[in-house]
């Protein structure tokens, strides 16, 4: 009676009711594709940190990863924005490309396989190693310049989040005040990403610019590390009217996991359950076909109790299986959203 009870109480706080073995999790946890949308151990590898040498620091190196049972990472070509005042954005961009080239893939060419496609990401999965793909953090780093734009895409670059911290003179950031949009120049950057079937990232950018890049793009856009401001409002996650608008269009919200911008407050302890409960915001309000996962790892001062590393992910995987998700909604949510908003993204540029 009183188990009965419990159970009961449980159901109503919609906490976990089901038990899951860790064969189940292990079994559906292997047949997920997971495709993590941003990774920053970027900063440490260019100065020289190993990834191939395990480690109990920060949050990624290579057998983490393959524990955690990574498919695909993206590894974050960050510029911080201090660069655009030493007019050395572009020059930082190709030091960051470089170390996810040769430091990450070029050196360990068993484990990682440079892909360019979302059939790519697919053949090294294929081969037993991890997609390494590349996402230009910061738009200062093309200078103003198409022709850069296409240089970084020539080396490999995928996506490019417009901004880091600070406005560029065509596109508004979510972490000044005062809402500047997207100029001309930010819509011909839009226009030469559709034509070449590289993905537009809104993470970071201002609620104006978001809108304005909505408006102007042919292919769908995504947020590559970014959560829920219904649920934690600071102003780099996102709106449920912009989440629906990223989902109309085809697109992926992938969940980022700082404990700030799950909870909305600084300096507080977030855990799994609240990366729950943003996936769930997000499957409510638009549906499990517009959530992915973009852990912000080794960019973040915290990560959530349950998820402390690349490692982790397979926790992840039971979690969601004891509130209810079918093992369908869970390779659609690790991979299968992604997957499927890259090809339309190359098929746009294709059929332009
Ligand atoms: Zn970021």
């Amino acid at each position: 009676m009183k188990i009965a009870l419990l159970l009961l109480a449980a159901a109503a706080a919609g906490a976990q009711v089901r038990t899951v073995a860790e064969e189940e999790v292990l079994r559906v946890h292997r047949s997920a594709l997971i495709i993590d949308g941003h990774n920053d151990v970027t900063s440490k590898t260019v100065r020289g940190f190993d990834i191939a040498r395990p480690t109990a620091e920060g949050h990624t190196d290579i057998a983490r990863m393959r524990q955690g049972g990574i498919g695909a990472q993206f590894f974050a070509a960050y510029v911080a924005v201090n660069y655009m005042d030493s007019n050395q954005s572009a020059q930082r961009a190709l030091q960051m490309i470089d170390t996810i080239r040769h430091d990450i893939v070029g050196k360990n060419p068993r484990d990682f396989l440079l892909a360019l496609s979302a059939a790519d990401i697919e053949q090294a999965r294929r081969e037993g190693r991890i997609a390494a793909l590349i996402g230009i953090e910061g738009g200062h780093a093309i200078e103003e310049d198409l022709r850069l734009l296409r240089q970084f895409y020539n080396l490999g670059a995928r996506y490019l989040s417009f901004t880091h911290t600070r406005h560029l003179s065509w596109a508004g950031s979510s972490g000044e005040v005062g809402q500047q949009g997207l100029s001309d120049f930010g819509r011909s950057v839009v226009a030469e990403m559709n034509r070449l079937g590289m993905m537009i990232d809104v993470s970071h950018i201002s609620d104006r610019t978001l809108a304005d890049t909505l408006a102007a793009t042919r292919a769908p856009v995504f947020a590559s590390h970014s959560s829920c401001r219904a649920l934690a409002n600071v102003p780099r996650n996102l709106t449920d009217e912009q989440i629906r608008g990223i989902a109309k269009g085809g697109g992926v919200i992938m969940v980022n996991f700082y404990c700030q911008f799950l909870l909305g407050r600084p300096k507080t302890q977030a855990s799994i359950d609240d990366v729950v409960r943003h996936i769930d915001h997000i499957k409510r309000i638009a549906g499990v076909e517009a959530i992915g996962l973009g852990s912000d790892f080794d960019g973040i001062d915290c990560a959530p109790t349950g998820l402390e590393d690349v490692s982790k992910f397979p926790n992840l995987t039971r979690k969601l299986l004891e509130k209810g998700y079918s093992e369908r909604e869970i390779r659609q949510i690790y991979g299968e959203n992604f997957l499927r908003f890259m090809r339309s993204v190359e098929q746009a540029a294709e059929s332009r």
